[in-house]
């Protein structure tokens, strides 16, 4: 070894030989993922190929600024990528304008907030414990601590949101935002009405569309893009891709608002590996199967929720329009810290969920929340999913009465397996 060198294996040691406990942990991880049935919704299992691009050694390339106007050198072949990324994203969702830079959903968001408005501005956005999201101004997030936020609800009734309440509350508030979208909300939104208030009150208008982006894209739910001044959505849940957020508009004025906005707003070098894994997803969700993928999806939380439904469990809403649904627990008397657990220790990972009305904390909650995307692109079909119903009906009844959850704890896990077997992923990996 000559001085100054890397140290040897540097450039050619894999990770198992070179750190060996960061590699088995993530062996383990491997090995949760083939063995459980995800059922997170704001998870999905990505493509081989966008495995790859986000491995790559664009983790190493540094710019600032857009295609043809960086800041550092060396930038032709991201230049590639971005431009790809901008220009599969537009034709995916049939709008003129795309910044793919968002590190995650959320800055997306925040990337809208500092492009359109002042500390102090109002907004007018789904509240979190109705199934809004963190970023869209709840009080412990920047958003709402930096902003006037009026939430809106829900209707107890039927958990849908109701578009007169929304619109005297932007009546009386007058906000410079309105957003629609949220992090469980599992019913199709009212684009146009949610439009016809901001028009009224003179409000930009955001759809966060990340839960059912894939579906969108895939022609099997409405599309925001028609009534929406801007669109965020994340590009890992349903559509399907890397970890990262996206910015969708048609007007040219506010496209270069969000751009700079971005950077130098808000954001340095995008994170190009990802932005890669990005321009591949968008790539595959315009091939002709993704339409499959996406109906899929959605006929399977559909199957998913009427089982669930079958077998005495609230779902709210009584169903979805998305790849998300919502269990309510509070017949069965029973918490979503709990069952959450007792459903991973089954074999199926999700996450506990507030329910409209919800008396629990956001610690424990009175709700799971469920999505269809991972098992789909699994190839998980209606059966399956009837049958995962059913497993998490018979574990949450056993936890209900105290009695065989052990059993019925065992007997899915043991059904998980042979699903899971008979489904792999990631067989030849890495
Ligand atoms: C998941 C999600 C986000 C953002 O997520 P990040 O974790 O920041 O990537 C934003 N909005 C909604 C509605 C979401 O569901």
């Amino acid at each position: 070894m000559t001085d100054g060198a890397p140290h040897a294996g540097y450039f050619d040691r894999g990770l198992a030989t070179m750190d060996s406990a960061v590699a088995e942990a993530i062996d383990r991880e491997l090995a949760r993922q083939q063995d459980q049935i995800e059922l997170i919704a704001s998870e999905n299992i990505v493509s081989r190929a966008v495995l790859e691009a986000q491995g790559s050694v664009l983790s190493n390339k540094t710019v600032e600024g857009y295609p043809g106007r960086r800041y550092h050198g060396g930038a032709t072949n991201v230049d590639v990528i971005e431009d790809l990324a901008i220009e599969r994203a537009c034709q995916l969702f049939g709008c003129r304008h795309a910044n793919v830079q968002p590190h995650s959903g959320s800055q997306a968001n925040q990337v809208v907030f500092l492009s359109l408005l002042r500390p102090g501005d109002t907004v007018l956005s789904m509240a979190l414990d109705a199934g809004g999201h963190l970023s869209h101004g709840a009080a412990p997030n920047m958003s709402g601590r930096w902003f006037d936020i009026v939430p809106y609800g829900v209707r107890q009734a039927d958990g849908l949101i109701d578009m007169d309440a929304v619109a005297d509350l932007a009546r009386q508030h007058r906000p410079k935002l309105i957003i629609a979208g949220g992090s469980s909300y599992p019913r199709v939104i009212d684009f146009a009405a949610f439009r016809t208030i901001a028009d009224e009150v003179g409000a930009h208008f955001l759809v966060d569309m990340a839960h059912f982006a894939g579906l969108v894209a895939g022609g099997v739910h409405p599309s925001p893009l028609p009534h929406a001044h801007l669109v965020t959505t994340t590009t890992y849940k349903s559509l399907r891709g890397a970890r990262g957020g996206i910015v969708l508009c048609d007007d040219e004025a506010l496209a270069r608002k969000i751009n700079s906005a971005l950077f130098p707003g808000m954001q340095g070098s995008p994170m190009l590996h990802l932005m890669a894994g990005k321009a591949v997803c968008l790539g595959e969700a315009l091939r002709p199967e993704f339409k499959d993928y996406a109906a899929r999806v959605l006929a399977n939380a559909r199957a998913l929720a009427a089982a669930l439904m079958e077998r005495q469990v609230d779902v709210v809403t009584g169903g979805t329009d998305t790849p998300l649904l919502l269990i309510d627990l509070r017949r069965q008397g029973l918490r979503g810290n709990a069952a959450s657990d007792v459903l991973e220790a089954a074999g199926l990972t999700c996450n506990k969920n507030g329910v409209p009305g919800d008396p629990e904390p956001p610690t424990v909650t009175s709700g799971l929340r469920l999505g269809a995307s991972a098992g789909t692109t699994r190839g998980l079909g209606t059966d399956e999913f009837r049958e995962i119903g059913g497993m998490i009906a018979e574990l949450l009844a056993a936890m209900a009465t105290g009695t065989g959850v052990d059993e019925a704890q065992a007997r899915s896990r043991r059904r998980v397996t042979e699903i899971c077997a008979a489904y792999p992923i990631y067989s030849q990996y890495p």
